[in-house]
Formats: structure tokens, C-alpha cells, sequence
């Protein structure tokens, strides 16, 4: 006898009916085969054996109204967790909210990348159906594509989200789904975007802060922690506490967060009437199959994710649900519980209604198009785990979790039935680009799109074989950091010539060129990271767009900029300010400016552009007031231009000794911004101090050892030298 959730009668309040539709496997859903009516049997018996065979009708009681709150917790395993039988950390608060909650033992994730996976749960569809495959390069279109927080606010619901992570910001589009949307994670340089994040705690008291404003006005939220995700530094006690294992004082501590938070939902006397999921977006390698984080491989450590949900009024508390379910089974069991009606097109099912019969679709694109891998695919039912691979697996899931022994010669059957289930997915889900004609036209004129990218059509290589390589980019990124950054690159060089389709390892490259000035060089090697990866084309365009800038080919730069104004529209629109910054048209600088404000307000790269062009029209006040209000983000966290942009201002405005301060606070920070010696050498110049001002140009070049940085240097010379 399977469990499954007991069924509460229809209350007072109304009642929902929620049938188990059957996974689906293509879109549009292919009919369910109806038996022919055969002699003697009445259409109401038929009726009856289907919905005995095929579908178990029960009836979820419905909270209308009731606040919905979905807490993510990134990167959480779900077998390290003590709810699901780990021993090694402690987490009191999710071990109480387990006992208000139904726990689902076998929860997957359908993708082991954040913003897919959250895209995923919260439109209900799988990446292939809501076309957001991977961190970077597939922007969500929140207006095609129906969202838990989009349909709760058509009825009635107010919707917020704070996140944690720079990968979750607003501009990837997940922002237009939610009215409001908290994601002021700081944006630090020479940092991996993915490990950009805020602390939880900051996170959870902007949830609380909105929570409190909606009154008795029916809300839902999406409060996200990213504690569990690398680094691991958990702070103390938990730093201490768990020294052999950093990962799970992390866990710890995100623990913690959800207790406060938990706490004040329960002060504000919304806990006990609202529906809450609790989750993870997936899980994290930990070496098992030599993978440390998470994203290249499918396996289950990286699949399955901690799942519980509590319902108002105590409802089915402390109970659990073997049946297999996915993460796209949050939108239908919310739809259900509020009794509203969820869109026709959604593969998932109520997670009050699960079945035996599931099989949950999973991906990753990200071995394709950073590493020059294959793609993965798998299945996973109450049984199996199969993943289409170059060289395929099959794991018995009850007896081998830890998936060590492929079973697929010797289980051909359940291998060739799992492979055509998931071949009857469609050849969409196998494509890895969806770059839009537009785009192509782009980058094609820009001789992006050439030979090299259909090189990806010839066999690629099956990631378990090469895993050992993001070793050796490791180490070589090593190298970089200890300051031989020469070594580095030899390294990053060998490991493109032994894979030129690994996108990541180009970037590297290019990085490490850039930092020992070798724009052109860099260039380059970001050109070839877009060619073997037109859908990262965004982010490397911007990088060749701010390297032309440099270079003073101005036209060069706007044309990059412009190719990453639909992935990262505000870097975009900020490059396109300084481009028009060059050509002195302020006009335009401002209206760019103002653009990438209208999609951030609080981007601190765009202020400073706006700083500047006041600067520029003498509205220094304004310039000035602008800065003063970015000071406190910049003591934390230095914002490139900004001490140049306040120097600027002091040397026009006859302040000279404060402008000194503010022109050498730049170079230290950021001593590839060569306008910033140039200045300081003009203030020392007037001021009589030849010397200083000759040192101060010796140091530009000193630390930018490239033709350009000379050139510069020696026009700054000429022109100072033809003043008195
Ligand atoms: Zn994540």
C-alpha cells in the first residue's frame, strides 16, 4: 500500500477538485487513450474504471485567500538535512516547521541552476517550455508566460520577492512577475557572478518589512536564502560548530534565518492561516561523482531537494509522501489550495494528489555552453534514474542512491522504455539555442556567428570523462590569483587548445589578458568565447565593449554594447552613457543613464555615470549629491569611477588637497583607470609639483604597460607641458 496525503473533506470555505493529471511528456499533451466502449458497458462504468485506474479524484480543501509563502533555500541538499535522516548538523527550526508540514521524501529539482530551477517552480514548466535554460543568455519573458505570483495577483493577491543572489536579479525579467522584487545584492569586481550574494538574515527582514505593510490584504512571497551555496563561510557559532564541514554551517545558519523569520510570521499572527513551502532549487556535488558544486552533472545529490509543505490550520501536519514530485508541482498544489484555476498547460500536478506513476524530466545545458561538453537529460521515477548521456546511465534508485553502479546493460528493457519516455519529451528540449533571429543578425554582423560555431555538431564529450578538466582550470585560476598571471594564461591557453568549445576557460583567458593590459589579445579570446557560445554573447560583449572604450575605438564599443542590451540591459545602457560620455553628447549620456536607472534605480555604475555628466554641465551640487549618497555602499564596497568622478568635481570646484585624496582612493582601487592619474597629474602640474606630476604618469603606464596607456600618457605629458 503506497501513502499518500490523507484526504481532508471539503470545509466550510468551499472545495477545489484536484484531478492527478498524468506527467505529460510532450506539449500539447497527447490525449489520453480512452478505451473503446465495448458492448454491455456503460459509459459511467468506463468512467469509473479510469478514474480508478488512471486517476485518484480527491478533494483539496481550499484556503481561499490564505498568505502563500514559498522559502527557498539555495543549494540544500535534501539528505543534509536531519528531516531527511542526516545526522551531522542540527536545524531545529526547519525540524519544527517539519512537524506543521507534509515532507516529500523523494523531491526533484528539474534543473541544478538557480534562476531555471526558480523559473521552473514558479512558472510551473519545465526550462525547455519557459525557455530559460541557464543562468546566463535566456531571459524570462514574464508577459508569455503565467507565474504562482502573476495568477495570484489576477486574483486579488499583493506579490513580493526578496532574493539572495545576483543571479536571481530582477533583469534576468523574474522581477516583472512580482510587484515588488527586493535584489540589491551587491555587485562587487573580480568576483564569479554565482557567488555574488547577500546575507539571509538582510534578505528576511526586507520579507518581514513587506509582509507587515499588506494589511489583511492576501499576499504571496518569495522569500530566497543562498546560504547553503558556495563559499561556505557560515558566521560564527555555526563557523566553529561545523569546521570539517563549512557546507553545512551554512545550512546551519540558514536554519537560523528561517526560525526568525518563521518567528515573526508567527508574531504577526500570519503563520497559522498561511500556506508555506518550504525548498531547495537543487542540490550540490560534493565530489560524489567529482563534481564539487552543482550544474554539470544530473545526478541525485544534485536533483533532489529538500520539499515540505504546511497548510493553514495545521492540516495534514507531520506527515510525508514517497511518490516522486517535482519542483513544477508547487504552481498546481498552490492553484488548488487557493482555488484558483491554474493554467491548462501545466505538466505538474497537485502535490495532494500525487501518483506512483511519475516520472520527473530533469537538465543541465550548462556543460554545452560553458564547458563544450554534452548536454544532459534524465528521468527519474519511484525506480530508476536514467540519464541520456554520450554514454548513458541507470541507477536503481531504492537500492543504490548513491548511484555508483550503471545497471543499463544489464536492465535493457527499463532502458530502452525510460529512453523513448524521454525521447517522447520532443527535440525541443534537446536544442541548446534559442537565440533569437534578431540577435543572430548581430552577432553575425559583428563576424561572431562563424565556423566555429557549428563545430558543437560533431560528438561532444560526455562530461563524467572530462570532469578532471574544471581541475585544471581551477588550478590555472589559482595561479592567477597567487600573481602569475603570465604562468595563467599559458595554462588557460592549453586547456582552450585541448577543448576550444570550453566558453569558460575562453573568458578566463580573456580576463587574465585584460589584466595584464593585453586588450587586444583579450578581445580576441572573448570573441572566440561568443563563437563557441552564442548565448553568452551578453556578458562577453560588454567586456569587449568597455576593452574598445579603453582602446578609444569608440564605434567598436558601442556596437559590443549594443549586443548585450537584451541580456544585460543595464551594463548595456550604462556603456552606451559613456560611449556618448566620449563623444560629449550628454544629452545622450544622460537619456543611457536614465535608461539603466528605469531598470534599476539603485545601480550604483549608472549614479556614477549620472555624476559625472552633471559634472560635465556644471551641476556640481547635483553631481556632488549623487556621490555623498553612494558613499556609505562605497565604503563597503568600492564602485569603480566613483572616487575619479568626486575628485573631478573637488578640483573643478577649488578644492585640490581633498581632490588628491579622492584621485589616489581611485588609482589604488582600480589602477587600470587611467583618467584618474591623468587628472592627478594635471592637479599636481598647476600646483607647481612637476615631479609628482611626472611620477604620477610614470605609474599610469607602470601599471598599464600597454600602447594605448603609453599613448595616453605621453598626449597628458604634451598637453601639460604646452600649459604655463
Ligand atoms: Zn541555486
Amino acid at each position: 500500500m503506497k501513502k499518500s496525503i490523507v484526504v481532508i473533506p471539503s470545509g466550510s470555505e468551499g472545495t477545489g477538485r484536484v484531478g492527478a493529471a498524468e506527467s505529460r511528456p510532450r506539449r500539447p499533451a497527447p490525449a489520453r487513450p480512452v478505451p473503446s466502449l465495448t458492448l454491455g458497458m456503460t459509459c459511467l462504468a468506463i468512467l469509473a474504471i479510469l478514474a480508478s485506474c488512471t486517476r485518484r479524484e480527491t478533494a483539496t480543501r481550499v484556503y481561499k485567500n490564505a498568505p502563500v509563502i514559498i522559502i527557498s533555500i539555495d543549494t540544500l541538499r535534501a539528505d543534509h538535512l536531519p528531516a531527511y535522516g542526516y545526522k551531522n548538523v542540527e536545524t531545529p527550526n526547519i525540524d519544527r516547521f517539519r512537524r506543521d508540514a507534509t515532507l516529500f521524501e523523494n523531491a526533484y529539482s528539474h534543473v541544478p541552476l538557480t534562476l531555471p530551477s526558480h523559473i521552473s517552480m514558479l512558472t510551473g514548466a519545465l526550462p525547455p517550455d519557459n525557455g530559460v535554460r541557464n543562468n546566463i543568455g535566456y531571459p524570462f519573458d514574464a508577459a508569455r508566460h503565467e507565474t504562482i505570483p502573476s495568477l495570484l495577483h489576477k486574483n486579488g493577491y499583493a506579490t513580493g520577492a526578496a532574493i539572495s543572489a545576483y543571479v536571481l536579479r530582477g533583469s534576468t525579467g523574474i522581477k516583472n512577475a512580482f510587484e515588488f522584487y527586493d535584489d540589491a545584492v551587491e555587485v562587487r569586481g573580480g568576483e564569479a557572478q554565482g557567488e555574488l550574494q547577500r546575507d539571509g538574515a538582510t534578505t528576511a527582514a526586507i520579507a518581514e518589512r513587506w509582509i507587515g505593510e499588506q494589511g489583511d490584504r492576501p499576499f504571496f512571497f518569495l522569500l530566497h536564502l543562498f546560504e547553503p551555496h558556495s563559499p561556505y563561510t557560515p558566521p560564527e557559532p555555526y563557523k566553529s560548530r561545523y569546521t570539517s564541514s563549512p557546507y553545512d554551517g551554512e545550512i546551519a545558519t540558514a536554519d537560523a534565518i528561517v526560525g526568525q523569520f518563521i518567528d515573526d510570521l508567527k508574531r504577526k499572527k500570519i503563520y497559522d492561516r498561511a500556506v508555506i513551502v518550504l525548498m531547495s532549487d537543487h542540490g550540490e556535488g560534493l565530489n560524489e561523482h567529482g563534481e564539487a558544486e552543482h550544474g554539470i552533472f544530473l545526478y541525485r545529490e544534485e536533483l533532489h531537494v529538500p520539499l515540505m509543505l504546511k497548510l493553514p490550520d495545521n492540516d495534514q501536519s507531520n506527515r510525508s509522501v514517497s511518490q516522486p514530485v517535482g519542483l513544477i508541482d508547487i504552481f498546481p498544489t498552490i492553484a488548488a489550495l487557493t482555488g484558483i484555476t491554474p493554467p491548462a498547460s501545466l505538466r505538474g500536478q497537485s502535490l495532494l494528489a500525487t501518483s506512483a506513476h511519475r516520472s520527473l524530466y530533469a537538465e543541465t545545458l550548462y556543460p554545452r555552453i560553458h564547458l563544450g561538453w554534452s548536454d544532459l537529460h534524465s528521468l527519474i521515477d519511484d525506480a530508476h534514474h536514467y540519464i541520456k548521456a554520450p554514454r548513458p546511465e541507470l541507477y536503481d534508485f531504492p537500492h543504490d542512491l548513491a548511484e555508483r553502479d550503471n545497471i543499463l546493460e544489464r536492465e535493457r528493457r527499463t532502458y530502452a522504455a525510460m529512453r523513448q519516455q524521454l525521447d517522447a519529451y520532443g527535440s525541443e528540449m534537446q536544442a541548446p539555442s534559442n537565440i533569437d533571429p534578431e540577435e543572430a543578425k548581430k552577432l553575425a554582423a559583428l563576424g561572431y556567428l562563424s565556423a566555429a560555431t557549428t563545430q558543437a555538431n560533431g560528438p561532444l564529450p560526455d562530461p563524467k570523462d572530462r570532469i578532471g578538466d574544471i581541475d585544471a582550470l581551477r588550478q590555472a585560476a589559482r595561479r592567477e590569483v597567487s600573481g602569475d598571471v603570465a604562468g595563467a594564461i599559458a595554462d588557460y591557453k592549453r586547456i582552450v587548445a585541448a577543448n576550444p568549445n570550453f566558453a569558460d576557460a575562453w573568458t578566463k583567458l580573456a580576463r587574465a589578458q585584460t589584466s595584464l593590459g593585453d586588450y587586444e589579445a583579450a578581445i580576441e579570446s572573448y570573441k572566440r568565447g561568443i563563437q563557441v557560445a552564442p548565448m553568452l554573447s551578453g556578458g562577453n560583449a560588454l567586456q569587449i565593449a568597455s576593452l574598445f572604450l579603453n582602446l578609444g575605438r569608440i564605434d567598436d564599443a558601442e556596437k559590443n554594447a549594443h549586443l548585450a542590451e537584451r541580456s544585460n540591459p543595464i551594463d548595456a545602457h550604462v556603456l552606451l552613457g559613456r560611449v556618448a560620455m566620449s563623444r560629449r553628447d550628454y544629452v545622450r549620456a544622460e537619456a543611457e543613464a536614465k535608461a539603466a536607472l528605469g531598470q534599476q534605480n539603485d545601480d550604483r555604475n549608472a549614479q556614477v555615470l549620472l555624476a559625472q555628466i552633471f559634472t560635465e554641465e556644471h551641476r556640481f551640487d547635483e553631481a556632488m549629491h549623487i556621490l555623498d549618497a553612494l558613499a556609505p555602499h562605497e565604503a563597503k564596497q568600492p564602485i569603480a569611477l566613483a572616487d575619479f568622478a568626486r575628485g573631478d568635481i573637488l578640483a573643478r570646484t577649488g578644492h585640490p588637497e581633498q581632490a588628491e585624496i579622492a584621485f589616489k582612493r581611485e588609482i589604488e582601487l582600480f589602477p587600470a583607470e587611467t583618467h584618474a592619474y591623468a587628472n592627478l597629474a594635471a592637479l599636481f602640474w598647476f600646483e607647481g609639483r612637476r615631479d609628482e606630476a611626472r611620477q604620477t604618469i610614470n605609474l599610469m603606464v607602470q601599471k598599464n604597460p600597454r600602447p594605448d596607456a603609453r599613448a595616453f600618457a605621453a598626449r597628458t605629458l604634451a598637453d601639460l607641458s604646452n600649459q604655463r
